[in-house]
This record gives C-alpha cells, sequence and structure tokens, in this order.
C-alpha cells in the first residue's frame, strides 16, 4: 500500500512537472525580436515621411524623445525588453543602412548567430559585420561575446535542465537525493 502511495504521488509530480515545463529561452528570444521588428517598422515609417537623418550610434531613450515619436511612428507605445539586460539601440552606417539592436541579443537579421548561457535560460543572438567599423557596435559585440563564457551557477544549471525536461531532472534529483541518503547511512553504520 505505501508503495502504491510513492507511485502516486511520483507519477502527480512527473504529470504535473511535465504541464508547467516550457523553453523559456525560446520564449524570451522571440519577445525580443518582435520589440526589434517594432523598433525596425517604426524607423522605416519615419524614414518613408521625413528626410532625417539617422545618427550613428543611438539609445531607444535617445531615440524617442529626438525622432522616432512614439505617438507618430511606434505600433508599440512602451518597448520594454524581457530581460533586464535587453536594452535597445540603433546602429546606421555611411550608406544609409541601419538596424535596431538589443545590447543582449544583437540585431533582428544578422551573419553570425551564437547560443549562449543567460542566467538559467539559453539564449540566441545575432551580430552582423555591416557595423563593424562602427566602434559603439564592437564594443557591443564584444559584450555579447563575454556571454559565451558565462558559466551558470547550480542553481541557475538546475533551473535551465528543469525548464528543460522537468521528468528527467526531477527523476534524477530524487536518485540523487535517495542516493546520498543511501550512501550517508551507510558510511555511518546507521
Ligand atoms: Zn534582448
Amino acid at each position: 500500500m505505501k508503495k502504491l502511495k510513492i507511485i502516486f504521488i511520483m507519477f502527480f509530480v512527473f504529470i504535473s512537472t511535465a504541464v508547467f515545463s516550457a523553453n523559456v529561452g525560446r520564449e524570451i528570444n522571440s519577445k525580443c525580436r518582435q520589440n526589434l521588428k517594432l523598433l525596425n517598422a517604426g524607423t522605416e515609417k519615419l524614414i518613408k515621411s521625413t528626410s532625417c537623418n539617422l545618427p550613428k550610434w543611438c539609445t531607444y531613450k535617445q531615440a524617442i524623445k529626438d525622432f522616432l515619436y512614439p505617438d507618430k511612428y511606434l505600433e508599440n507605445k512602451t518597448i520594454v525588453g524581457p530581460t533586464p539586460d535587453c536594452e535597445y539601440y540603433m546602429v546606421s552606417n555611411d550608406k544609409g543602412e541601419y538596424e535596431w539592436l538589443c545590447y543582449l541579443h544583437g540585431v533582428l537579421e544578422g551573419d553570425k548567430t551564437m547560443s549562449f548561457r543567460y542566467h538559467e535560460h539559453q539564449l540566441q543572438g545575432k551580430t552582423t559585420s555591416k557595423f563593424m567599423t562602427n566602434e559603439e557596435y564592437k564594443k557591443h559585440v564584444q559584450s555579447m561575446l563575454h556571454w559565451t563564457e558565462y558559466t551558470p551557477t547550480p542553481k541557475e544549471f538546475f533551473i535551465y535542465h528543469y525548464n528543460m525536461n522537468p521528468i528527467v531532472t526531477t527523476v534524477l534529483s530524487i536518485f540523487i537525493v535517495l542516493l546520498s541518503i543511501y550512501l550517508i547511512k551507510s558510511f555511518f553504520n546507521l
């Protein structure tokens, strides 16, 4: 009877974790890309309706204050990044090419893609060689490269694996706990 209870509890845990599992990293990427699309679309609208010269490098705050008026050009009035490190900047070059970027995720379409661990999430970012002559853009690429060397804490490591594969992580964790109890007991001859 006791065994049956344990099996039932474990079954319940597996089902509930499977229901709540999600690839949070992918959701963050897609939310951030949505913001970049809005910013690029707004700038496209601005260029079509005015003869404004874009700055070489500009923060989101500065842009909405100086030229990219949210009421006029942006579909979404307040653009908020999905992580505290998602900060938006615009870069442009002499050829009139421009691109919005997130300091963590990079540009929307680039020629290089990098995958990196951001705390408990696995994220993807893109960089482009189009703006490598811009010093500010170069600094941003360096900052993205730093994230590829990020080592998650044990807690972040656990949350990441739990989010990606709750059943396997739960089974392994229960197994490790039981094994530790067994080893401690046998070591002290309890
Ligand atoms: Zn971002």
